[in-house]
């Protein structure tokens, strides 16, 4: 019975598209951490500074407690009873999110481009030379006027 479950599960893993999902998956998360490491650390930073040194993952607003004007969202969060809306950490997640997307239609794009594109379907009908319709392409005679191919 086990050798038999273990057969099962040899066939659905080695099966090919299933490999291709666990690599998916593991790339996808992997790069997921890159792209939010380039927002937080890369991009945001000078963003920030533009903006009078604002930054981004501090941006809250205090719905219930008393928190000092300043106060970094860890600390604020590390007081009793504090409750705290982390819209600047959610504002980060939208521009990960966004700029995932838009490397994403370009990968697409790019694997597409080096796809060859379809062969054309051979014709399935020629024209008769001598009354112009469209007859089967391996016919000898047309079927119109008589004459042979
Ligand atoms: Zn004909």
């Amino acid at each position: 019975m086990f050798t038999g479950f273990f057969k099962e599960f040899k066939n659905f893993a080695v099966r090919g598209n299933v490999i291709d999902l666990a690599v998916g998956l593991i790339m996808g998360a992997a790069f997921g951490k890159i792209i939010s490491s380039l927002v937080a650390d890369i991009i945001m930073p000078p963003i920030g500074l533009l903006l009078g040194g604002t930054d981004f993952a501090n941006l809250y607003v205090v719905l219930k407690g008393d928190v000092p004007v300043g106060t970094a969202l860890a600390d604020a969060k590390a007081i009793a009873g504090v409750v705290t809306l982390n819209y600047g950490v959610f504002l980060l997640a939208i521009i990960d999110f966004i700029i995932v997307a838009f490397i994403m239609f370009l990968l697409v794009k790019w694997i597409n481009s080096l796809k060859p594109p379809a062969p054309a379907a051979p014709p399935a009908t020629k024209e008769c030379p001598f009354c112009r319709s469209a007859v089967h392409i391996e016919a000898k005679r047309c079927p119109h006027c008589t004459s042979q191919l």
